[in-house]
């Protein structure tokens, strides 16, 4: 069974060389009387929130640290290769949390969900229909309260969430603006996507500028996923009674010391809604969100940029990569096909 083992807790910038590749014997059955499944990895998601997990956390009622010399664990499709558990049978389909490696035992599948839709590439079940889909649909449509019309901004914005957030503001009736870190991703923004408008963050000198010039009239919505400068800057161009949507960090997961803010009086003076969310409250609104998502993906009215490496060899590079904006759409891993 090969694996991807964490070598020690990180900090600062995750490097490739903070995981190695292993592989250890595994029986492929699950054994007598236990309620597990056994799975076959297919697809493994890399996620932001994952290097929060290498590192040592304190204080987190949402995550605890992974244990370095072991493997690491996160969303993935897979498939059952044997069951011990009554709502499981061999050949089933799920996604939810498993191991960074070929095959796992899960003794608790009961927070895995049953793939019944495979018309859709599976690979989807990392993103679009997964985790970061479920992140677009709560933290734009139930955090905020959005109406057409309404000028949104959404930074990361080419990446597994953000895509999504702007393609379900557009179908709103919202003008869309996103900010992404190369050429490649603005012009995939705006000629693939159907955003408004795209800019490169890297290369504006001023972000408060830029924002002046895509929202002359300020930004109703901002779908928050890095922080840093770029929150600073949108708090100077908040229109009065916006909402901010407060879904990552991305700019802060590597710093050991949080980044101060400038502008925070902007809150105040503004009257801005500004609200955290975690995605996992929401799972309960899964069946809700494929009802509304899957016809637009058949009608072609949702598309999906995902960017699959081949092997779980290539998992570390790919994990990593979330922090240079090496992936171009969803980052994903393919460990093995059905
Ligand atoms: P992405 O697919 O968007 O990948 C991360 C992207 O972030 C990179 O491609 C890069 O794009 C950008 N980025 C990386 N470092 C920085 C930086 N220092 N400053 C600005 N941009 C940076 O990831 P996801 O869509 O999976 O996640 C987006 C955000 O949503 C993350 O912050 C994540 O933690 C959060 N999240 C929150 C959830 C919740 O429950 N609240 C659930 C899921 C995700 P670029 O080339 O544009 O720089």
């Amino acid at each position: 069974n090969k694996q991807v083992i964490l070598k020690d807790y990180v900090s600062g910038n995750p490097k490739e060389s903070d995981m190695y590749v292993t592989t250890s014997s595994i029986k492929l059955k699950v054994p007598q009387g236990l309620k597990a499944v056994l799975l076959k990895n297919l697809y493994l998601s890399c996620d932001p929130y994952l290097r929060i997990r290498m590192d040592r956390i304190q204080g987190s009622n949402v995550f605890t640290s992974f244990t370095p010399g072991s493997p690491l664990s996160g969303f993935g499709v897979a498939k059952v290769l044997d069951s011990g558990h009554p709502e499981f049978k061999e050949g089933d389909l799920v996604w939810g949390t498993t191991g960074w490696e070929e095959y796992s035992l899960i003794t608790e599948p009961e927070h895995f969900f049953k793939i019944h839709h495979t018309d859709v590439p599976l690979s989807y079940y990392t993103g679009l229909l997964g985790m970061p889909g479920m992140t677009a649909f709560a933290g734009f449509h139930e955090v905020c309260s959005p109406k057409k019309g309404d000028r949104v901004f959404i930074s990361a914005a080419a990446g597994a969430v953000g895509q999504l957030v702007g393609q379900f503001a557009k179908l709103m009736g919202c003008y869309v603006v996103g900010s992404v870190g190369s050429k490649e991703k603005v012009d995939l923004l705006k000629n693939k996507l159907g955003f408004d408008e795209a800019f490169n963050y890297k290369e504006e000198q001023d972000l408060d500028a830029a924002l002046k010039r895509h929202f002359p009239e300020g930004i109703d919505i901002y779908f928050e996923n890095v922080g840093g400068k770029m929150l600073d800057a949108v708090l100077l161009n908040m229109r009065p009674h916006g909402q901010i949507s407060v879904c990552g960090l991305i700019s802060h997961y590597n710093l050991n010391q949080p980044q101060g803010f400038s502008n925070l009086l902007s809150l105040i003076y503004n009257r801005i809604r500004i609200e955290g969310f975690v995605v996992f409250d929401y799972f309960h609104l899964y069946p809700n969100f494929l009802d509304m998502v899957l016809p637009y993906i058949r009608e072609g009215k949702i598309v999906y940029l995902d960017d699959i490496t081949q092997g779980l060899e290539s998992a570390p590079a790919a994990l990593v990569g979330l922090f240079s904006g090496r992936n171009v759409g969803k980052q994903v891993v393919l460990v093995s096909h059905e």
